[in-house]
């Protein structure tokens, strides 16, 4: 007889989606989670006193506003927050800013206006191409996917089998520069959708497979909008833990699973770091592939070309995230002059264009920091007080891709110095006292992500998010996608699965609705 219906590995955003869908649904369900708070790498924290930050995710990209109801997460208070506008580019003094307008006529009047009549006619015409992409996307949403080559072959006609590899094996900028050509006008559009590409990826924007991710990130609507959660992106995970104790599930933290307990070529669950071995009917991993089958599973109970394509999966993606508090909010100077005492100061982003990113991805290739990193710097009390003191100090956190992931032993702190001072020289170009406002600062690497949340090589895609490593070749490149594994009982849910990375829920309730069809669900109205 098992102490449990299901036991979940993880807290992480998914766990809890898993957790709520399997506890609400009749069964007993335990969450155990090596941290001793939820959200996994999208948590909000106290990192200074008296200041919230989040730490990892920090907007809702892919998310479907739809599971906000479904999960109940606004029954424990759950709430977006909206800005006029994502994101405000900015490049050389020369170049026109890209302000990401979340209301659609107002970004049209923007690109109209600043940069030209083509370019909003660039924008709409690649709108209706990534349409494509998303119709896809939607289509096996929730659906065991076909690999990417099969859903291409599939399609009736021509002109979708071309529209699709383009946007799944093309690279970006060949996409980009048929939509937006002047280099100079368009520079700062070209490098937004540019950083877009490489996201939960180890490519630039050249890379034939980088507009994967472009087409990816532009699954959740019309336009590219970061929805913030009240009070931090902790609150994702925080609501789905009251909705999961509420059904009765049971979550204990400072737990780490050590290793699954195998029997006759099936898991019937997990042994404890301390020991302890705790059985159930059925085992969810939210932990990537290679966590979960190589540091898991007992050696020789996996399949062997199973096991080997676990370890050809590519996992490297490096990263800075800077979280500071500040004295107050800092005047922009120069080219973001325009944005003082606008809603457009809350995030900015220094994006010269695709050129830009390119260059520091060769150079983390070579294991250098990159001369001129794209930054991405935002002000999240200046959208939601509750997250500083109220006296008119704010938070600030800085963002940037393409720090080298191969670093040689004792170069870390040197090295990450270095990516910050670069990043803080490239925010002094618009904020000539930014220096002097910094009160306190705390860094990450994925180096952090790594050991926090066991993610291997700190990758916060849990698998990057490569054409090869999508749809029907997630979690694990052939093996026919979906949540099952070799193992009996043993199931994956976390961003390792399709659809793939960010706070979105899907995989977890996905996974979670697999695991009820295995076992029978007790309560099916509430799993609909
Ligand atoms: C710097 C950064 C910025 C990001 N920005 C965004 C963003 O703005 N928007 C967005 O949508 N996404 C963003 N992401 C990606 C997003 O955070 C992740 O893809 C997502 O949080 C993954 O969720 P998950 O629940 O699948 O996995 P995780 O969050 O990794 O959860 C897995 C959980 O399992 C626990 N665990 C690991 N090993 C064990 C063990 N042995 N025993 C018990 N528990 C264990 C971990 O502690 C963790 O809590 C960002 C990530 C980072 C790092």
């Amino acid at each position: 007889m098992c102490e449990y219906d299901v036991i979940i590995v993880g807290a992480g955003h998914n766990g809890l989606t898993a957790g709520v869908e399997l506890q609400r649904a009749g069964k007993k369900v335990l969450i155990l989670e090596k941290t001793n708070w939820p959200g996994g790498q999208a948590a909000t924290k106290e990192l200074f006193k008296g200041y919230k930050h989040s730490v990892g995710a920090w907007a809702l990209l892919i998310f479907r506003e739809e599971l906000i109801k479904y999960l109940e997460m606004d029954k424990e208070g759950f709430e977006l927050i909206r800005p006029e506008s994502s994101f405000t580019v900015f490049g050389a003094e020369d170049q026109p800013c890209f302000i990401g307008y979340t209301d659609p006529i107002d970004l049209a009047n923007h690109l109209a206006e600043d940069h030209g009549i083509d370019a909003l006619d660039g924008f709409n015409r690649l709108g209706s191409f990534f349409a494509n992409f998303k119709e896809m996307f939607e289509r096996y949403m929730h659906e065991k996917p076909p690999t990417l080559e099969e859903i291409i072959a599939m399609e009736p006609d021509d002109k979708t089998r071309q529209a699709l590899s383009r946007l799944s094996y093309g690279s970006a900028i060949e996409i980009i520069r048929e939509f937006f050509k002047d280099s100079d006008k368009h520079g700062c559009i070209q490098g937004s959708l540019s950083a877009s590409a490489i996201d939960g990826t180890h490519m630039g924007p050249y890379t034939k497979g980088s507009a994967a991710s472009m087409s990816y990130h532009y699954t959740a609507g019309d336009t590219y909008d970061f929805k913030i959660p009240k009070g931090g992106i902790g609150t994702v995970s925080s609501s789905l833990l009251k909705v999961f104790q509420r059904y009765g599930g049971e979550v204990r933290f400072k737990s780490i699973v050590e290793e699954f307990i195998i029997e006759h070529g099936a898991v019937v669950g997990v042994r404890m770091k301390d020991g302890e071995e705790i059985r159930s009917e059925a085992t969810i991993s939210t932990l990537d592939s290679k966590m979960t089958f190589a540091n898991m599973c007992a050696p020789g109970t996996l399949p062997t070309d199973f096991a080997n394509a676990v370890d050809d999966i590519e996992y490297a993606n490096g990263y800075v995230q800077v979280h500071m508090t500040i004295k107050e909010l800092p005047t922009f100077k120069n080219q973001l002059e325009f944005v003082n005492g606008t809603v457009q100061s809350w995030l900015v982003a220094y994006i010269k264009g695709p050129e830009q990113l390119h260059k520091a991805w060769q150079q983390s290739r070579a294991g250098q920091v990159a001369d001129d990193p794209a930054v991405y710097c935002y002000f999240p009390s200046q959208l939601d007080s509750s997250l500083s003191p109220g006296d008119g100090t704010h938070t600030c956190t800085m963002f940037s891709h393409y720090f080298p992931t191969d670093i040689p032993a004792g170069k870390h702190n040197e090295m990450k110095s270095h990516m910050v001072e670069r990043m803080i020289t490239a925010m002094e170009k618009v904020i000539p006292d930014f220096r002097e406002l910094i009160m306190d600062q705390v860094v990450f690497t994925q180096q952090y992500f790594e050991k926090a949340f066991n993610a291997t090589d700190g990758d916060f895609s849990l698998g990057l998010l490569h054409p090869g490593q999508m749809f029907g070749d997630r979690p694990v490149p052939g093996w026919d996608g979906g949540h099952e594994t070799p193992l009996g009982n043993l199931y994956m849910a976390g961003a390792a699965c399709h659809p793939g990375p960010g706070v979105t829920c899907l995989p977890g309730l996905n996974g979670a609705r697999v695991v009820l069809e295995k076992l029978g669900s007790a309560n099916t109205e509430a799993a609909e």
